[in-house]
């Protein structure tokens, strides 16, 4: 919710409206969505289907999508491999391991509707031959264990038959057409107003309008706002660079929405700079352990971040064995960037593309080899006799089984005592900051007394509600399984209010 000191931000303080002689068109239509990432270009085609006119307005030259997981708790694949989850208990984990912070009511929606979903994009995407496969990553620890659901799409692919099957249904997008404000009449979100290549344009919603503008990451001020801690992390891998700059956000809290309570959940990858890592040993830029390695991807990004030195990696140090080590330790450990994060179920996990990662960092110098451990403290510039150090405690627990520092367990502890030796340099990359207006059920976003705002529909990474504190991987690819789910709701639930309305 907002604090009172937020008004010094000055995303906050709305645009003057558009001066009516610079709107240079009028589109009338049922349905505007703004954004065409995948909540949006699933809001565009669902609505078609449904029978509504659209208008997408998308910011850049063309429709974006990355990645490659798309998940739901449940799919029509999953069930065919056997395996099905339990809604209930997905949700109390959910509940658990967002700190409670997650909106009940919201991790329900998804629990009940990802699989309606995401069979119905199954259903397009069979029939574009584009079938994806079963993804495999999950991380099995003692306490905390990811759930069977990803699917491995050809995402590309799908994005363009999701543009393409809209359009011959109607949709017409709108492509370096940045939305810019919102229109209300009678406190009812009437219109988009979106600057084109030749002036402004005036998008009427006879129904509803889709905010679908993405996350939040490309502006500095809403993250020192929202989620200072991206500011620390240094690599970004989104696309369309510089894109995602809250636009729907802050056009949401113009019109009187409020956001969900910072600061708000990330999705932090330990891809930055080399993915090599797993459950290796882990050691700062002092040489110095810090923490229980056999944990999932989000925990290593968070827990580098916590080192001195003012920066945002850390070194996985192996021996020459670690290939072998990381075959045989795949099946106590899992999960995405512990293994490749592209394995697919029933295939054997074989460390191949960890091998191209050692190789790619041994060449790009984020990764360094040597044959005695003080020699290659100097190569990463730690201090080698805190890392002779802190190598020979960890082969000390090693050989006992018992790692009394932080905790590994024992099918994790492999000795590093051949040379050569390995450090590979590895921190958390930005993917998406997945927290932001706080939605009733019906995706409608609301009012500050907690009233749905008339027309005004939030998806992806625009609405808050699902997340908590961090980004949980309980079922992987759940990212994109939200963007489908609400792009996939949102557009029914504009059609049938706009109808009584
Ligand atoms: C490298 C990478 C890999 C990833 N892999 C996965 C994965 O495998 N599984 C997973 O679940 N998640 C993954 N994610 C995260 C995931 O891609 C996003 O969280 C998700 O796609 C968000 O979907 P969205 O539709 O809400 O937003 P986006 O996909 O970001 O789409 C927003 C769209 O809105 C446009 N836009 C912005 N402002 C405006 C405006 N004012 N007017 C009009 N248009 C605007 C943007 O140009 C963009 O096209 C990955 C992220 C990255 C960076």
């Amino acid at each position: 919710m907002e604090s009172v000191l937020e008004h010094r931000y000055s995303f906050l303080t709305p645009p003057p409206p558009v001066a009516e002689s610079d709107i240079t068109e009028t589109v009338e239509v049922d349905i505007v969505v703004a954004g065409a990432g995948l909540a949006g270009l699933v809001a565009a085609l669902r609505a078609s289907e449904l029978g509504a006119s659209v208008a997408v307005l998308e910011k850049t030259k063309s429709w974006n999508v990355r990645g490659g997981h798309i998940s739901a708790v449940n799919s029509r694949l999953w069930r065919e491999a056997g395996v099905v989850n339990d809604k209930k208990e997905f949700v109390r984990q959910w509940i658990a391991l967002c700190g409670n912070r997650a909106r009940e009511e919201i991790v329900w929606l998804y629990a009940n509707n990802s699989e309606e979903a995401i069979n119905w994009l199954l259903d397009h995407s069979e029939a574009h031959g584009n079938t994806p496969r079963l993804g495999a990553p999950r991380y099995v620890g003692p306490t905390y264990t990811e759930m069977y659901g990803a699917l491995l799409f050809k995402i590309q692919n799908t994005g363009r038959h999701l543009y393409e099957d809209a359009v011959k249904l109607g949709a017409r997008y709108y492509f370096e057409t940045p939305a810019k404000q919102l229109e209300k009449e009678n406190g009812r979100v009437v219109a988009v107003i979106g600057k084109g290549p030749n002036g402004y344009i005036r998008f009427r919603a006879k129904k509803g309008v889709i905010l679908a503008t993405g996350d939040i990451h490309g502006d500095k001020e809403m993250l020192a706002a929202y989620c200072p801690i991206f500011l620390k992390v240094k690599n970004s891998q989104y696309t369309p660079v510089g894109a995602n700059t809250g636009d729907g956000h802050k056009m949401g809290l113009w019109a009187g929405g409020m956001m969900e309570d910072k600061p708000l959940p990330t999705i932090m990858h330990p891809q930055g700079y080399n993915r090599l890592q797993s459950f290796f040993l882990f050691v700062n830029t002092r040489g110095e352990r810090f923490m229980n390695e056999d944990t999932w991807c989000q925990a290593k990004s968070l827990n580098v971040l916590k080192q001195p030195g003012n920066v945002d990696y850390a070194f996985a140090i192996m021996d020459a064995d670690w290939r072998e080590q990381l075959i045989q330790g795949m099946p106590y450990s899992g999960g995405l960037f512990n293994d490749n994060s592209l394995s697919v179920y029933g295939e054997p996990f074989t460390g191949e593309r960890e091998q191209g990662f050692l190789e790619m960092g041994l060449k790009n110098g984020t990764v360094q080899q040597a044959d005695t451990i003080e020699e290659l403290a100097e190569k990463i510039g730690v201090p080698p006799h805190r890392l002779r150090e802190t190598v020979d405690t960890y082969n000390e627990m090693v050989e006992k089984k018992d790692d009394t520092q932080f905790g590994k367990r024992a099918e994790l502890l492999f000795p590093i005592k051949k040379p050569p030796f390995y450090a590979s340099k590895f921190g958390p990359a930005m993917l998406a900051v997945v927290g932001g207006l706080i939605t009733d059920t019906r995706l409608r976003v609301l009012d500050k007394e907690y009233r749905p705002i008339p027309g005004l529909y939030a998806a992806g990474n625009v609405a808050g509600g699902l997340y908590g504190v961090d980004y949980p991987t309980l079922i992987p690819g759940n990212s994109h399984g939200r963007a489908l789910t609400w792009g996939y709701l949102a557009a029914r639930f504009a059609i049938e209010d706009g109808e009584e309305a």
